[in-house]
């Protein structure tokens, strides 16, 4: 929060416009006379969205942004192609934000995938389904996302005003002083969508959460989410890249706390892949992991299936059994050098202990968590505005009146897969629809 935010505040109502006044007569801020509608902070997928739903009935809508150019995450987003969604019934996207998918459910089924690939397509960017059901534009160039975004801004007369990082914000009698510095907004309403704290170069950096702090509003504690893990003296640093299909993922923290299943992949100083960022939400420094290298298979299936090899295929080497059970050739070799088992040993003259050690590792190899992935590494926020505090059928703002919130400044926080591109567009569509609503109540129009 800034000075003269903290200075209005203790001086009560009507401080603001006299700070504004000060700041103007000292020559130091310059008061944009216009009364807006609408301005929007953040020029990401939520912020642009939200603009273009609210526009086009003949209200007055800015977005304000940051950096020197809109859409910074959007370009980066699934490595540059865009993951926008994800395909099949949006219902069963619920499941895929943690506890937010009953928050989500207003936004999601108001404005769904087949809404949001209908949006794209009818403006002439085909959409295509690959890698289990994650959407992406037929072209996979997230710059043609944005372009589309950007012509309907211009379309709907939008106008977006880059490198206006927002200082502080000021709830006035009739709506909304927007500070970016010294220059100083009004707009009857007004969108926070400034994202979280992944990636701060691309511009967001957890600015929405002391704005929205300023005005009242709770921020749950925000950390890394879909971030790789750091894993305390990794074994496997010369076998990065290798990827680990359907591996099941255990989380101990003293006991069990959660187990999923997801593709895992080994990078040089830990693990990473779907398997391990959409868990990562609820993975801390110092937990267990547990890891198996042989697809879904629990224990006692591996250990039995190691006693038949020993009955029948007694004359092979173990190394190169092993891979039968989908454990790529590398890292069987590995785990036998890791629990002392000569690499050349037949499967006849394995010991019970060997046998037992092996189907133990081999159904959920130990690790213990160094770090998980920082916000340079993360690609979501876990954490943000309280969702208590938001109405979810409108995305407005419980305790400030015409105060709206969109994206992922939010606490909420998706899957890999397009869950968060989705949840960004879908939570920007509700609250400018709602708030093209309120403008046209205001005015009488139908
Ligand atoms: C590397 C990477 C890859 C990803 N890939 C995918 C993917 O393939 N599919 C998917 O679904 N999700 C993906 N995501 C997540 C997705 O990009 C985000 O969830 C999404 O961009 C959130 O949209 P948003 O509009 O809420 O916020 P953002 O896209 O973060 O936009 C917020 C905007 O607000 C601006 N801003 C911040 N503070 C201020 C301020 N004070 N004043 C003015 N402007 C401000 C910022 O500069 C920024 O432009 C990826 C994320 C990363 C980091």
């Amino acid at each position: 929060m800034t000075k003269s935010h903290d200075m209005c505040r203790d001086c009560g109502e009507g401080a603001w416009e006299k700070i504004v006044d000060e700041k103007v007569n000292e020559g130091k801020g310059e008061v944009r006379s216009e009364l807006l509608d609408l301005i929007a902070i953040g020029a990401g997928p939520a912020g642009l969205f939200c603009a273009v739903s609210a526009a086009g009935g003949g209200g007055k809508v800015l977005v304000l942004e940051k950096k020197g150019s809109p859409g910074r995450k959007l370009l980066i987003s699934g490595s540059g192609r865009c993951n926008i969604t994800h395909d099949g019934d949006i219902r069963d996207f619920l499941d895929h934000y943690g506890g937010a998918g009953r928050f989500l459910r207003p936004a999601l089924l108001g404005f769904t995938n087949r809404d949001l690939i209908a949006f794209f397509e009818d403006r002439g960017l085909f959409m295509v389904r690959l890698e289990g059901g994650k959407v992406f534009p037929e072209t996979q160039r997230s710059r043609d996302v944005l372009d589309v975004l950007l012509a309907e801004c211009e379309a709907r007369k939008v106008e977006i005003s880059n490198g206006k990082t927002v200082t502080s914000i000021e709830k006035s009698g009739e709506g909304f002083f927007v500070a970016c510095g010294d220059e100083i907004h009004r707009s009857r309403f007004l969108v926070i969508a400034t994202g979280g704290r992944s990636y701060p170069a691309t511009g967001s950096s957890g600015d929405g959460h002391s704005l929205a702090e300023s005005l009242g509003h709770t921020i749950v504690e925000v950390g890394p989410a879909l971030a790789p893990v750091r894993i305390r003296d990794y074994p496997f640093a010369d076998l990065a890249g290798i990827s680990l299909p359907g591996a099941r993922v255990s989380i101990f923290r003293g006991r069990k706390v959660k187990e999923e299943a997801g593709d895992v992949l080994f990078t040089h100083d830990g693990l990473s892949g779907p398997g391990i960022l959409d868990l990562s939400r609820y993975i801390r420094a110092g937990d267990g992991l547990r890891v198996s290298f042989a697809g879904e298979r629990r224990r006692e299936e591996i250990d039995d299936w190691l006693l038949e090899r020993s009955q029948k295929d007694g004359a092979r080497n173990l190394r190169s059994v092993l891979p039968e059970l989908e454990i790529p050739a590398r890292l069987a070799s590995r785990v036998l050098e890791l629990l002392d088992i000569p690499q050349d040993l037949k499967c006849a003259s394995m010991i019970r202990k060997m046998r037992i050690d092996l189907s133990d590792h081999l159904s959920g190899f130990p690790f213990v968590v160094e770090a998980v992935g920082g916000f340079d590494l993360a690609m979501a926020t876990r954490g943000g505005v309280a969702l208590s505090e938001v109405y979810p059928k409108s995305m407005e703002s419980r305790l400030v009146s015409g105060l709206y919130f969109a994206g992922e400044v939010l606490d909420v926080d998706g899957d890999s897969g397009g869950y968060n591109l989705q949840a960004a567009f879908s939570t920007g569509a509700l609250a400018g629809r709602s708030i093209k609503k309120r403008l046209a109540d205001a005015e009488g129009r139908p």
